[in-house]
């Protein structure tokens, strides 16, 4: 409105200006070309200026609700799996403090209790990583010997499970990203592909570099997954492993990805095995 007016002000002089001036113009097109399309090109631009303002405003808003919501629903579904595990946890304390409990009901409770206390500190450690998915702490990482670290950590599951790791790792490739949150990304799939794997098998890990990519596949040739299993992938709290899973393992792991601009796809076949891929962009190492 504002500028309209200005625009119209400007005409009004203009004209004014004219009829004290050139004489012999004609006045109705003077009108039309000082009066009244100038405010109205004024009026149509200002006007497209505020509804794109407006609506990046309201998308901004948009988002930040949807990132509340998508915060109040993960607090209020993490609440209710830490607050399960607890309850039943603080109901055995209470049978423990029974007197007269015998030697081997006191063991089997507290076992119990143990288990669930452990179960509950699964659900946070599966979440946190979730909670802050920005990276933090961007530096150069080194892929082979990262991933070295990450085998070396998850050896004596493997061996529990009679799993046998192979490598084969590109000589050099660097990426950019949180180191911590790298390892704990391969962590999960790796935990996943030995648990998929309950009577032994390969683990196999496999880097190849390029000029533009760094690719790690982690192949296993466990139990595989259905088709419905492979789409509901990285759903929070989707898991088939009942007590033991939290289903929070692969949302991490593809939000870490997400974060570190990388991509990540799976294949499998029920009963033959799963293969993930992870493609990271190269940083060029000088
Ligand atoms: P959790 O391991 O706690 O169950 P995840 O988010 O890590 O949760 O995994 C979700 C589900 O995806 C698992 O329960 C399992 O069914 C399936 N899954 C993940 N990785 C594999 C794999 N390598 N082989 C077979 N199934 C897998
Ligand atoms: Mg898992």
């Amino acid at each position: 409105m504002v500028s309209v007016c200005f625009g119209v002000i400007l005409g009004v002089i203009t004209v004014i200006g004219m009829s004290f001036g050139n004489t012999h113009a004609y006045w109705l097109d003077a009108w039309i070309a000082f009066l009244f399309i100038p405010p109205l090109g004024i009026s149509i631009i200002s006007y497209g200026i505020e509804f794109v303002k407006r609506n990046n405003e309201m998308q901004q808003q948009l988002i930040k609700a949807e990132k509340l919501k998508a915060v109040e629903q993960m607090g209020a579904a993490i609440s209710h799996e830490i607050r399960n595990p607890l309850t039943a946890a603080s109901g055995f304390v209470q049978l423990l403090q029974d007197d007269y409990l015998s030697r081997h009901k006191r063991k089997e409770y507290l076992s119990i209790v143990k288990e669930e206390l452990i179960s509950a500190e699964r659900v946070i450690q599966d979440y946190l990583t979730f909670a802050k998915p920005s990276l933090e702490e961007l530096e150069e990482l080194n892929v082979k010997s990262e991933l070295r670290q990450i085998i070396n950590i998850l050896q004596p599951l493997a061996n529990q499970n009679s799993v046998e790791i192979i490598t084969d790792f590109s000589v050099i490739g660097f990426i950019k990203g949180d180191g911590q949150k790298f390892r704990q990304c391969f962590v999960n799939v790796m935990k996943n592909a030995i648990e998929a794997m309950p009577n032994g098998g390969y683990l196999t890990i496999i880097t190849e570099f390029s000029q533009n990519y760094v690719t790690i596949s982690v192949k296993d040739t466990g139990i595989g997954m259905t088709e419905e299993q492979l789409e509901r992938l990285g759903e929070p709290f989707y898991s088939t492993k009942g007590k033991n899973g939290t289903g929070l393992g692969m949302m991490v792991v593809y939000s870490i990805a997400r974060a570190m601009e990388g991509a990540v796809w799976a294949e499998s076949e029920v009963g033959v095995g799963t293969t993930f891929h992870f493609k990271f962009p190269t940083i060029s190492h000088i």
